[in-house]
């Protein structure tokens, strides 16, 4: 399909032309004419399937309609709830994009900053208002921000404020915008508290869906290295070594582990930059800015950090840690291989706790995560416990010299097949360390359903 059957207005048009789009993604092609209709939505979509156009281009192509036809009073007309800052400012520079051609105007707001530009630009006035729950409570309840001529609501990444324990601040703010709305409601997944939130505020919603949370982009090679704990920075200094590692974002569970491996990669004299909640606003744009513009090759992240960022050509994900959510799996390796692009993620397990969480990942995605072994730090991974491929024993355990010779091989090295046992049924051979087999290519072939590329008909698994 393409965005001409979508009836959108000659200054939409133009802009998407002039962003590159050719044809919209399925999501697009889904919403957009229910939302042109003026018909509330309940999207299940994440990042990276192009879902914030999928509201964005309506809104727009609506609110200017209005804006000829039916003089209306003065006020923010749409509101966008978004988690984070990074969010925030990424819709905000999708409305600045797909509206460069009208007349409309809108403003980002978001913790975190100081509050005074973030005023005065709602003073100026604005259409359209993108913004955090916590800042927009704090400005509403200063009134700087008052929500009684909004038509359109979007509530986006829905989940994730439930995550984040911004519930309460968005029924809050729900509470206090005119019950005759427009409603847009996006989540990446539907607990059952954000299937009743979206009960209680949307009206005869139509429903689209793309990708359900527990695919992985066909175009995504994924592969997993036992690893002990210790090792895995020497692990990710050797893989950095590869050339064909363009730009990694490296994901740890915790703020003070990604500045850990930041500190230990400087040591090496390999320059990363950190990007998570401690940071200050500025830094973490900064960071972002030269990962982007490929200044730095390396980027070490939290999952609440990294959740929503746009970055188009990252070429590998690198799970330093494993998640102990399996769905945070789907969405950190969904940060390559976007729009139907190639890329590789490379999972560290430490065969220990991580290999229940890598099993619980794998069952998820419904295959097998192939296990990389010829690697320097291998670790064997038997069914209870790990061990490692050359166990160093400790000297009141060795044998006497003269015996060392008669001693069978090491019980690892002769087990080398079952060294990933989680991975039986498909690494059938294990899978060698191969600098190439990281390259991204280009156009790979969709295998049977596994899932399509951005110019297919489908365009979905996109996690
Ligand atoms: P989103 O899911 O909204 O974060 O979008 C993911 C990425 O897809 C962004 O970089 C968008 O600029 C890009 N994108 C959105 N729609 C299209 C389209 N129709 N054609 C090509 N790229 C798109």
């Amino acid at each position: 399909m393409s965005f001409e059957k979508l009836n959108l207005i000659e200054p939409i048009s133009r802009a998407l032309k002039a962003e590159g789009y050719t044809k919209p993604t399925p999501i697009q092609e889904q919403a957009i004419p229910f939302l042109l209709e003026r018909h509330d939505l309940l999207g299940t979509a994440q990042t990276g399937t192009g879902k914030t156009a999928a509201f964005a281009i309506p809104i727009l192509q609506l609110l200017h309609q209005d804006e000829l036809y039916v003089k209306g009073a003065q006020g923010i007309k749409a509101l966008i709830l978004t988690p984070t800052r990074e969010l925030a400012i990424q819709i905000g520079d999708s409305f600045k994009a797909y509206g460069k051609f009208l007349k409309l105007s809108h403003t980002v707001i978001f913790g975190g900053v100081a509050q005074h530009s973030q005023t005065q630009a709602l003073r100026a006035g604005v259409d359209i208002l993108i913004a955090t729950p916590g800042r927009l409570l704090d400005l509403m309840n200063q009134r700087y921000v008052k929500l009684d001529q909004l038509k359109m609501l979007v509530l986006d990444e829905a989940d994730r404020m439930l995550d984040m324990g911004f519930i309460h601040d968005v029924k809050k703010i729900i509470a206090k915008v005119p019950v005759k709305r427009q409603t847009i409601f996006f989540s990446a997944t539907m607990p059952n508290e954000i299937t009743s939130l979206a009960n209680s505020i949307l009206t005869h919603p139509k429903r689209v869906e793309v990708a359900p949370v527990s695919s992985t982009a066909a175009t995504i090679q994924q592969f997993v290295y036992f690893v002990s704990k210790n090792d895995k920075r020497k692990l990710l200094r050797h893989l950095l070594d590869d050339k064909a590692i363009r730009s990694v974002l490296v994901f740890t569970r915790t703020k003070h582990g990604a500045d850990r491996v930041v500190k230990d990669l400087a040591k090496t004299g390999v320059k990363a930059e950190a990007i998570h909640g401690n940071k200050s606003q500025n830094q973490r744009q900064r960071a972002l800015g030269n990962f982007k513009s490929g200044h730095t090759r390396v980027m070490v992240a939290t999952d609440i950090a990294a959740r929503g960022i746009d970055i188009d050509d990252l070429s590998h994900v690198i799970n330093f840690e494993l998640p102990n959510v399996p769905e945070t799996y789907v969405h950190r390796i969904g940060r390559t291989g976007r729009a139907g692009a190639s890329g590789v993620s490379i999972s560290f397990c430490d065969g220990e706790e991580e290999k229940e969480y890598l099993q619980d990942i794998q069952q998820l995605i419904g295959k097998n995560i192939p296990a990389v072994t010829d690697h320097p730090f291998a670790l064997t991974v038997s069914n209870n416990r790990p061990e490692m491929k050359n166990p160093r024993v400790p000297s009141e355990q060795r044998k006497p010299k003269q015996n060392r010779f008669k001693t069978k091989k090491p019980q690892a090295a002769a087990q080398q097949p079952k060294q990933h046992q989680a991975n039986q049924n498909t690494a059938k051979k294990p899978v060698q360390h191969n600098p190439k087999s990281h390259t991204p290519k280009k156009s790979p072939a969709p295998k049977g359903n596994e899932g399509m590329s951005w110019g297919s008909e489908r365009w979905e698994n996109n996690y």
